[in-house]
């Protein structure tokens, strides 16, 4: 079994929003193709394209485009991809490290949710954004509890994308 079957079934991160907010075309990736296999692109900037994650092609588990992905997501391993693949960690240590960081990330989404930031199909980071920049009642002290709770655990988690998946 090689790297990416045992670990990317189990993880996903890199295209529900957790690592990134979007992903962009390049050169040779066919953006008509990819916009009919689902891929809703986007004008970014003045002469890119993207699509905005959490990505419309991943069911949960596994992309449903793998074979015609785009070049970006060919590219990228993700450092425990790329430790496991040259032998530096074993895949159950990278599983365990993915099953952590999903559960950081999760709670991150509750305590957005307990926010009032329910658009589960925004980017996690503008979803962040947007529930830090909402008006606070400071003398809500549950309110305020839970921003203070959130801005600790995006920052745990964030040190965690950094650490294990992004080097
Ligand atoms: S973050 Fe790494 S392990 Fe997770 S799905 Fe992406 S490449 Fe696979
Ligand atoms: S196209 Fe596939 S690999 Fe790329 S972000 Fe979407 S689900 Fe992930």
């Amino acid at each position: 079994m090689t790297g990416i079957e045992q670990l990317c079934p189990n993880c996903g991160l890199c295209c529900d929003s957790t690592l990134f907010a979007d992903v962009e075309l390049q050169k040779r990736d066919d953006a008509k193709r990819l916009a009919k296999l689902g891929l809703t692109l986007e004008k970014k900037g003045r002469s890119k394209l993207a699509f905005a994650q959490p990505c419309a092609c991943f069911d949960g588990k596994i992309c449903q485009i793998y074979h015609d992905r785009p070049q970006r997501c060919r590219a990228f391993d993700c450092g425990l991809l790329k430790r496991v693949n040259d032998g530096r960690m074993t895949a159950a240590a990278a599983l365990k490290k993915i099953s952590d960081t999903k559960h950081r990330a999760e709670k991150v989404r509750g305590l957005l949710r307990s926010l009032g930031q329910r658009d589960e199909q925004m980017p996690l980071t503008h979803r962040y954004a947007e529930a830090m920049s909402a008006p606070m009642d400071l003398s809500d002290e549950v309110n305020a509890d839970a921003h203070g709770e959130l801005m600790l655990a995006v920052n745990d988690l964030m040190n965690r994308l950094q650490r294990d998946f992004l080097q």
